[in-house]
């Protein structure tokens, strides 16, 4: 479900709550018709409660991805690119520092650090798993 989508059955769920609650408060509530309006509105709490999970994720996922793109804005005017990595430079304008993952770099503006993988003599992207021999 997308957030859009969990947000409208929020919305909708809370109105129904909201109705069913208010025809609660009328009505009769020691009767069989309040009784099941009563099972009705639990039901629906629970669903609003699931929805309100699903939204909240979606924040969070929101806020740790802005994070990402923030990080990803200071240090682009800092990143030169030298054979097939991205470098932090020094004061002198020379590469510094642990390569970064191209592919990540490029297509996601995450900057991600390359590690070596010992047993083939190459670099490895711990997110996208994509190797690159640097010099
Ligand atoms: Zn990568």
């Amino acid at each position: 479900m997308t957030s859009r989508n969990s947000l409208v059955a929020l919305l909708s769920s809370v109105n129904k709550s909201f109705e069913l609650a208010k025809a609660i408060r009328e009505g009769a509530a020691d009767s069989t018709d309040g009784a099941l309006r009563m099972a009705e509105l639990v039901a629906t709490i629970i669903d609003c409660k699931f929805y309100v999970a699903e939204v909240e994720a979606f924040v969070r996922d929101r806020e740790r991805r802005i994070s990402e793109l923030e990080q990803a804005l200071q240090i682009k005017g800092h990143l030169i690119r030298f054979e097939d990595a991205y470098y932090e430079t020094d004061s002198d304008g020379q590469r510094a520092g642990s390569p970064y993952c191209s592919r990540c770099w490029e297509a996601d503006h995450r900057a991600i650090h390359l590690s070596r993988a010992p047993l083939v003599q190459s670099w490895l992207c711990p997110q996208c798993k994509s190797t690159f021999t640097l010099t």
